[in-house]
């Protein structure tokens, strides 16, 4: 494998999609173990930083390098194998398989093992699984299936010293806060576990810390700081027979709300409910009226304030038109009109659905471009927190609040039906955007003081660093340092992720 000196030609993969920008000496782009070990021992002997990089489609900052050596995992891309265990189809993967490609691998597996699919459903789907993994990725059937650390059965993760551990879920677990981590060669790590109790909503916030926690879990979810994800063992679940798609229009923010409290309390077979407020439809129809490529999504009606799309998993037509009859009754008890309901009852629909979504964040993305080209020291600032459920009104006040207090213009989606969305504010300026931040900041203090988390799917990466000292305490991060420093004495895998520029 060739390590090369990076240059202009590799600018993409100095940045990721929080359009953070990095520096790096050289890139490498492995296709097996062998090559990985080999970038790693280059690294060592050059007392190189490593960055991992699988999609480069996080937004956290991730995978964007802050010197030293970029290790890219797209060409590591095999799917390794299918098999049953224990009633189940378990499926292994290279990590740098990307989440598109391993839907339609998945779909191809249909004759042999009947429908199945991959719950973990990020909107953007050219995500590869081991940043997925990395990340403890989520999505918007999160909601009923949880996040992708429930479908990760198994590991082989190469550490920063060049060792190997392969795990399997169920084989090595944790003496209270203590991690007996057995390697490949025999030998043993002794890990201490961070003390801190993780709070009870959506989070990727973090290493997974538990008492008795299994080893797959301190690997899932830790920002590629503990070792390099090789391998992937993924269980895949029975696709249900029926998948329909309705988006619920509404005119008010309140509306969206009581709606969302309403299908949480009576509709059992709801995988999502996503949720997209008037500054993100604003957003995406001032883009439709320009760009022909979007003329195939629906047009919303002026007077919708918000719309949540609500995509229901059935085994019968029967129990799905059930679901939507439920869905129908809450909609009117909190003020829609069930008549200008959108209804997807087929793939193509649903596609249809999806791609109005991803239009949301890409329009936005691009609306910010176009202002960062005129003054390139603004950015985005996107949140990614979670509340308990009680907290959902208490969350949106909050940030109502904050925003028109700055007078600050902002696009809001996501994951509603967790108490999780996306509030994405868009500054015009660098004045805006460093007010934008401290707002951020003050955010931080008051979800971890709801019993939120600061990140609840993208992973802290470089940029929220210092929210996660706001949600643990110093004490806590020293622990996670701690962690780190006992596999990764030299802190050389993904400096900045997590504990900040400094190490
Ligand atoms: C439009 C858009 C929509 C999105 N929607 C969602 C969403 O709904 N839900 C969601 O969870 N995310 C979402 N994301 C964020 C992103 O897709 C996820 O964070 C995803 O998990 C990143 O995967 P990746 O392969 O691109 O990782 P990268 O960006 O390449 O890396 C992310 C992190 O993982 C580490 N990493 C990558 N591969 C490995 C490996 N093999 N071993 C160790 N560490 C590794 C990197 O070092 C980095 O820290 C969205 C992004 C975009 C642009």
């Amino acid at each position: 494998m060739k390590i090369e000196r990076v240059s202009d030609e590799h600018a993409l993969y100095l940045r990721d999609e929080s359009r953070s920008v990095g520096k790096a000496d050289f890139i490498a782009f492995p296709v097996c173990d062998e090559d990985v070990l080999e970038a790693l021992a280059f690294a060592r002997t050059n007392g190189l930083a490593v960055t991992t990089q699988g999609g480069r489609t996080g937004l956290a900052a991730g995978a964007v390098p802050h010197g030293g050596l970029v290790l890219n995992l797209s060409r590591m891309d095999k799917v390794l194998g299918v098999e049953r265990a224990e009633g189940s189809v378990l499926m292994r993967v290279q990590p740098g398989v990307l989440l598109v490609n391993l839907r339609k691998y998945v779909e191809g597996l249909r004759g042999t093992y009947g429908p199945l699919f991959f719950p973990p459903d990020p909107t953007e789907t050219t995500a590869s699984i081991g940043g997925m993994t990395a990340c403890n990725a989520s999505g918007a059937r999160t909601y009923f299936y949880g996040p992708t650390r429930r479908y990760v059965e198994g590991l082989r993760v190469l550490l920063a010293d060049g060792r190997s551990v392969t795990l399997r879920r169920g084989q090595q677990s944790a003496s209270g806060r203590r991690l007996l981590l057995r390697c490949d060669d025999g030998s043993r790590l002794f890990l201490p576990l961070p003390s801190y109790r993780m709070p009870a909503v959506k989070n990727a916030s973090g290493y997974y810390a538990a008492y008795g926690m299994d080893a797959v879990d301190l690997f899932v979810g830790s920002d590629g700081t503990l070792g390099i994800i090789t391998e992937v063992l993924l269980r895949l679940e029975p696709l249900p027979a029926q998948i329909w798609e309705c988006g619920l229009l509404l005119k008010t923010e309140k509306d969206a709300l009581d709606l969302t409290k309403a299908l949480r309390k009576n509709c059992s077979r709801l995988a999502s409910i996503e949720f997209f407020d008037e500054g993100a439809l604003r957003v995406l129809r001032e883009r439709k009226a320009r760009d022909a490529s979007l003329s195939s999504l629906a047009d919303v009606p002026e007077d919708v304030h918000s719309i949540l799309f609500a995509e229901i998993h059935a085994d019968s037509k029967e129990a799905a038109f059930a679901e939507l009859e439920k869905a129908s009754t809450c909609l009117s008890t909190c003020g829609g009109d069930p008549a200008r309901t959108w209804f997807g009852w087929n793939a193509a629909d649903i596609r249809r659905f999806k791609d109005f979504r991803h239009a949301v964040p890409e329009s936005v993305n691009m609306l910010i471009d176009a202002r960062r080209r005129k003054e390139p020291g603004i950015t985005k600032l996107g949140t990614d927190m979670s509340v308990p459920d009680d907290c959902l009104y208490k969350v949106f006040a909050m940030y109502r609040e904050g925003l028109a207090q700055l007078g600050l213009q902002s696009a809001v989606w996501g994951h509603i039906g967790n108490n999780h969305v996306h509030v994405n504010i868009l500054p015009n300026s660098l004045e805006e955007y460093a007010r934008a931040k401290e707002l951020y900041g003050t955010w931080a203090k008051r979800v971890t003081s709801m019993g939120g988390a600061v990140s609840a799917e993208h992973g802290v990466g470089k940029l929220k660093a210092s929210f996660l000292e706001t949600m643990y305490g110093a004490a806590a991060i020293e622990e996670m340092r701690e962690l780190k420093r006992t596999i990764d004495p030299a802190f050389m895998l993904n400096p900045g992720n997590l504990f900040g520029a400094k190490d």
